[in-house]
């Protein structure tokens, strides 16, 4: 099979070498040659090769997607080819996930160059964020006809370091096994760049007339919180990213026998606010007991603190999340989600379900202990470090005074982290908003079996920054098993190719939305796109 764009004698912008491949013509005789999204590929011995696969369907893609455009503008109306968008994100996937951005240092630059070339290479400007040296950020607009404020489309380019040790795959390699993509960053955060990238780029060939600008920003410096990340481009690039709602990472949605369950939808999250609890009392021999002892006092405070049930209450987000996860969920765990604020389901949650125990309160987790020297010697302090994740609305200081009186204890003071980098106290996003709605009607059209949750995320992500400035920001992100869930800063990280494509459908969807609502969409697979452009 020869490459189609080269038979088509489109040698133009589309060509392959303008998706940083070198070649379009991959042998592909042989039997072992594969189905791939319709796409025939052959597959290497090792089973591992990404690289062939993608070549040809970036050919057969950029062929089909070319063809499809055609027609467009003759139909006036737009037609999305699910497999070439897919094998296109999956392209720029492992492109990304091959360029290795653990944090620390990060590195990023070397992403948002890469960015920048892909976009060039489409006609789209951009603009490149240093602060840092080497720690680049990396922002492009599509324009609108200003009827509307922007919408913020956003991903993050470095990724937490690695035990290579721990991996069975090279994490670095972008490795492909059974349509599942392996290596660092392959979930959080690099599908939601590659397919922000992906749908940025359907949306300006197809010319989508606009009625917001659409901006395209992949950040660095998620991981570990500096001067290169949000804090500093919210603060001195702000009007390079204004904008009325933002799409970002967050929402885990689930994958249960094949199919999506949920598309989960993060409309708030908890604020890491950490505490050190700090313990005094008077030195002295270790052979002769002393009831001021700092590591009594301070272990009796720990416990008093690891075992308090702080106030549980519901918000506008996690009552819906509740309420929807009832009408899916079995009629034992059903009930529980029915009565969340009832004190046996509290303690069946602590049990069984401690996220949803977390969720619906400001936690307290003791991590850390500091104390002693040496066996015979009683120190004058010890200390505790307490990771407090603490609900949208909490008042901390009310919160530390409420800590203090549960340890009731002089000797021990309740001292308030430095939180100055970290993320900001920000009020959720709203659910009755334009864009909540078109992330509905998203989740409807492409796995209509689903249903879409509100969330509220336990861990904290940078849409904190943007609600903070009153942005309206949703984190959603690539459905993913349980399983896969767990690789997320863990060993083997990985995501499906198929939900990749599923979820460049769903954020097609979802940016067209709210960015273009009065123009029609469909999505075609290869042979319609075939069929169609035959017909002209
Ligand atoms: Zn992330």
């Amino acid at each position: 099979m020869k490459c189609p764009v080269q038979d088509a004698g489109y040698q133009a912008r589309r060509s392959c070498s303008n998706f940083g491949l070198q070649s379009c013509k991959p042998s592909l005789s042989t039997p072992e040659a594969l189905r791939v999204g319709g796409l025939s590929y052959n597959r290497s011995p090792g089973g591992l090769d990404l690289i062939r696969p993608m070549i040809l369907a970036m050919c057969v893609g950029g062929y089909l997607f070319t063809t499809a455009t055609v027609s467009l503008a003759q139909s006036n109306s737009f037609s999305l080819n699910a497999e070439q968008a897919q094998a296109e994100a999956v392209h720029f996937l492992a492109d990304l996930v091959r360029i290795d951005t653990q944090d620390p240092p990060g590195d990023e630059s070397k992403v948002a160059h890469y960015l920048e070339g892909v976009l060039k290479r489409e006609g789209i400007a951009s603009e490149i964020l240093e602060p840092v040296p080497g720690r680049a950020s990396i922002v492009a607009r599509l324009k609108g006809n200003g009827k509307k404020r922007p919408l913020l489309i956003m991903g993050h380019e470095d990724v937490v370091p690695v035990d290579r040790s721990h991996w069975t795959v090279d994490p670095f390699a972008a490795s492909e096994r059974d349509g599942v993509i392996y290596g660092r960053g392959a979930s959080d955060d690099k599908a939601m760049v590659a397919a922000n990238l992906e749908v940025f780029l359907q949306l300006k060939r197809m010319r989508v007339p606009l009625d917001r600008d659409v901006i395209f920003l992949s950040e660095a410096s998620e991981e570990m919180s500096s001067p290169a990340g949000m804090a500093t481009i919210v603060d001195r690039y702000w009007d390079k990213i204004d904008c009325e709602f933002a799409l970002n990472e967050g929402g885990g949605s689930l994958v249960e026998n094949g199919t999506v369950k949920y598309f989960g939808v993060a409309t708030a999250e908890k604020l890491p606010r950490g505490l050190r609890l700090e313990a005094t009392g008077s030195s002295g021999h270790g052979s002769v007991p002393r009831v001021d002892n700092a590591v009594v006092h301070l272990a009796a405070a720990v416990a008093k603190a690891g075992t308090w049930d702080t106030p549980a209450r519901l918000n506008e987000t996690t009552r819906a999340f509740f309420e929807r996860l009832a009408t899916i969920s079995a009629p034992e765990e059903a009930a529980w989600y029915r009565n969340v604020l009832d004190a046996k389901v509290q303690e069946e949650f602590k049990h069984k379900k401690p996220q949803y125990y977390s969720m619906v309160r400001t936690s307290v987790v003791p991590t850390m202990l500091n104390a002693g020297y040496k066996s015979n010697v009683i120190p004058p302090s010890a200390e505790a470090t307490l990771d407090v994740r603490a609900l949208p609305d909490e008042d901390l200081v009310k919160f530390r005074e409420m800590l203090a009186a549960i340890i009731n204890d002089p000797q021990v003071k309740v001292v308030a982290e430095d939180t100055s980098l970290s993320m900001p106290a920000a009020p959720p996003s709203k659910l009755g908003t334009e864009m909540f709605a078109a992330l509905e009607r998203a989740q409807k059209q492409v796995s209509p079996e689903a249903i879409t949750l509100p969330t509220m995320t336990t861990g904290a992500t940078d849409s904190s920054f943007l609600r903070a400035k009153g942005v309206q920001a949703y984190g959603i992100g690539v459905p993913k098993t349980e399983e896969e869930n767990r690789g997320v800063h863990g060993n083997d990280e990985r995501i499906e190719g198929k939900q990749l494509g599923l979820f460049v459908r769903y954020l097609f969807a979802a940016v067209t939305g709210v960015a273009a609502p009065s123009q029609q969409f469909r999505t075609a697979t290869s042979k319609e796109s075939e069929a169609r452009s035959g017909a002209q």
